[in-house]
C-alpha cells in the first residue's frame, strides 16, 4: 500500500437472513460458524493493512451487516476501533426487519453515525416477488429506533423499473421513503443478473422507454420533495451527500476489507479471494490489476461526470499534470458544442441533457481514449 492516500474504507460482511431474487452480490445465508471464521479472519487482514491516517469515512456494506448477532457486530466495531478515531462519516448498511434495541445502543457507543437501509418498495406485491422482508411497518419502527439512539443521518435505497411495477406504486414508495424524513435516498432501477434467481428465472426488467420515464418522474418529484440531485441515482438534504461515494467519485483512493470488498490504491486495483472459503484460508490474498495512466485518466472523467457539479478539474491536474482539455480536446469540443457538456474553472460536467444521456456522452471519451 506504499505511496497511497487512502480517503475511505470499506468492509464487506458477506452475510444476510435471506436472499433477494435480483442480488447476485457476494453473500451467503448467516451461519454463527461462518461468522466466527469470518470475523478471526478479518481480524487476520486488518492487522496486516496499514492504517491510514487520512482516512475520512468508513462504510460497512454487504450482504447484510445487521445480520450478524450482537457480540459479533461488538467485536466487528472494536476491531474497526481504531480506524475510526478521526472519521467524519462512520456508515452501516441495515435491512429494517434487523433493527433491534441492541443493535441501536451498539451503534450509538461505537460512533456509527450514518445508516443506510434498504426499503426498495412498500407494495406487498413488489416485495413478494423480490423476496424483500421489510415493508412500511418495519422501516418506520427502524427509523424511530434509530432517531431514540440519536442516529438521525438515515439514507434509503428504493428500487424501480420492477417487473409490473406502475407508477402508482413508485410514487407511493417515493412518498413514504420521504415521510420519514431520511437525508439521503439512493434509487437504483432493476439489473436483471445472470446469477440472480430473477435472472435464472428469466425475469424481465421494463422496457428501456419506461425506466427512462420512471427516471424522469423520480428526478422531478424528488426536487419538489427538497431533495438534491447530487449524482445519478443519489439525491439529498443540502450538506448530507454520502462523503465515502463522494470519494469514490472523485476516484480517491479506498480500502477495500474482507470477501467482496475491493479497493485502489494509486496505480491499480485489487479484490480478495474469490470465495468466502479461500477467503478464509487467505485473508491476505489480493487480485491486483494495474491501471495504466490513460485507465486512470479515463476512470477519473468517468466517475467525476457521475456527480451533477462535474468531474474536478484541479483534481484531474494534480493527479495526472494535464488539464481535462489537453487529454480529450476533440470530445470536450463535439460534446460542447452539441450542448452536452460544459466547462467552468473548477469543473467538466453535463448539461441536463447530457446527464440524462451520460453514457453516450462517455463512450465519445471512451473512443478518443482508445484504451
Ligand atoms: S440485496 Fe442485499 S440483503 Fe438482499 S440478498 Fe443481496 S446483499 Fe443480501
Amino acid at each position: 500500500m506504499s505511496g497511497s492516500n487512502p480517503v475511505s474504507l470499506y468492509v464487506h460482511v458477506p452475510f444476510c437472513r435471506s436472499i433477494c431474487h435480483y442480488c447476485d452480490f457476494r453473500r451467503q445465508i448467516y451461519r454463527r460458524e461462518t461468522a466466527q471464521a469470518w470475523l478471526d479472519a478479518l481480524e487476520a487482514e486488518l492487522k496486516e493493512t496499514p492504517r491510514a491516517e487520512s482516512l475520512e469515512t468508513i462504510y460497512i456494506g454487504g450482504g447484510t451487516p445487521s445480520a450478524l448477532e450482537e457480540e459479533e457486530l461488538a467485536r466487528l466495531f472494536s476491531l474497526l476501533s481504531p480506524w475510526a478515531e478521526h472519521v467524519k462519516e462512520y456508515t452501516m448498511e441495515i435491512n429494517p426487519e434487523t433493527m433491534r434495541r441492541p443493535l441501536g445502543k451498539l451503534l450509538r457507543d461505537y460512533g456509527i453515525n450514518r445508516i443506510s437501509a434498504g426499503l426498495q418498495s412498500v407494495s406487498p406485491r413488489l416485495l413478494k416477488l423480490t423476496n424483500r422482508k421489510a415493508g412500511k411497518n418495519e422501516t418506520e419502527a427502524m427509523a424511530k429506533m434509530l432517531r431514540e439512539y440519536g442516529i438521525d443521518n438515515l439514507s434509503l435505497d428504493l428500487m424501480y423499473s420492477m417487473p409490473d411495477e406502475t407508477i402508482d406504486d413508485l410514487s407511493e414508495s417515493i412518498d413514504f421513503a420521504v415521510s420519514l424524513s431520511p437525508a439521503h435516498l439512493s434509487l437504483y432501477s432493476l439489473t436483471i443478473e445472470e446469477n440472480s434467481v430473477f435472472g435464472k428465472q428469466g425475469v424481465k426488467a421494463q422496457e428501456e422507454d419506461i425506466e427512462a420515464d420512471r427516471y424522469e418522474y423520480i428526478v422531478r418529484r424528488l426536487q419538489e420533495l427538497g431533495y438534491q440531485q447530487y449524482e445519478i441515482s443519489n439525491f439529498a438534504h443540502p450538506g448530507k451527500e454520502s462523503i465515502h461515494n463522494v470519494n469514490v467519485w472523485n476516484y480517491h483512493d479506498f480500502i477495500g476489507i474482507g470477501y467482496g470488498a475491493h479497493g485502489k490504491d494509486g496505480d491499480h486495483r485489487y479484490t480478495h479471494a474469490d470465495s468466502l472459503r479461500a477467503y478464509l484460508s487467505d485473508p491476505l490474498y489480493r487480485k491486483v490489476t494495474p491501471l495504466t495512466r490513460e485507465e486512470r485518466m479515463f476512470e477519473s472523467l468517468m466517475m467525476g461526470m457521475r456527480l451533477k457539479c462535474g468531474m474536478d478539474r484541479h483534481l484531474f491536474q494534480e493527479r495526472f499534470g494535464k488539464d481535462v482539455t489537453e487529454v480529450y480536446p476533440r470530445t470536450i469540443e463535439k460534446e460542447r458544442k452539441l450542448g452536452m457538456i460544459a466547462l467552468s474553472d473548477d469543473y467538466l460536467f453535463c448539461s441536463d441533457r447530457g446527464y440524462f444521456l451520460l453514457n453516450s456522452v462517455l463512450e465519445e471519451f471512451l473512443e478518443e481514449a482508445d484504451l
